[in-house]
């Protein structure tokens, strides 16, 4: 099998876009491949796309983001990540937008660090909610939609106070699904 062939064979690419602070990306991976098992690839970096940049909101729009990653034409699922702040027609900000039909999502961990609200920084929440978040944008690429249950992963969960509360874990009927 040639490495080309081999890449095909992941089922998701997560690309950042632009720096992600500190070294923890790979380990969010890790345990997100542990609640969905699947293989991944860490892409390098790339910039945020210029065009994204809405200069009235100060924010960068998702679904031109969403759209720049199904140029990619990746043979998988994509997840970009990032730490700019991003906006989608569902709100003023959001904390990911996902594209199930393409398999494309964008999520960005700047809000779930305690310092954006001028709080002390909290590198447990922060890497709590982080992983909460990137589970359930990935379950929503893995073909789950939202659930009932407020402490399923798959809950949408808008505001920090829920994603604070529902932790990374599917719930016991989500489990079940089959896509798992
Ligand atoms: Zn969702
Ligand atoms: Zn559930």
């Amino acid at each position: 099998m040639t490495e080309m062939e081999q890449e095909d064979q992941e089922a998701l690419w997560i690309v950042p876009f632009g720096v992600i602070r500190g070294d923890y990306l790979d380990k969010i991976a890790a345990d997100m491949a542990r609640e969905i098992p699947m293989t991944y690839k860490i892409l390098p970096p790339r910039s945020i796309p210029r065009q994204a940049y809405d200069a009235s909101r100060k924010k960068y729009n998702a679904n031109i983001i969403l759209d720049q990653m199904k140029e990619m034409e990746a043979p998988t699922s994509v997840l970009g990540i990032t730490e700019y702040d991003i906006f989608s027609p569902k709100g003023d900000y959001v904390f990911s937008e996902t594209d199930m039909v393409l398999g494309v999502a964008i999520l960005s961990f700047l809000r779930f660090r305690q310092e954006f609200y001028g709080l002390k920084p909290d590198d447990y929440r922060f890497y709590q909610r982080s992983l909460s978040e990137t589970v359930h944008v990935v379950g929503h690429l893995f073909g789950h939609r939202h659930c009932s249950d407020p402490y399923c992963v798959m809950y949408n969960t808008p505001t920090l106070v829920d994603l604070d509360r529902k932790g990374h874990k599917f719930c016991f009927r989500c489990k079940e699904n089959k896509s798992l």
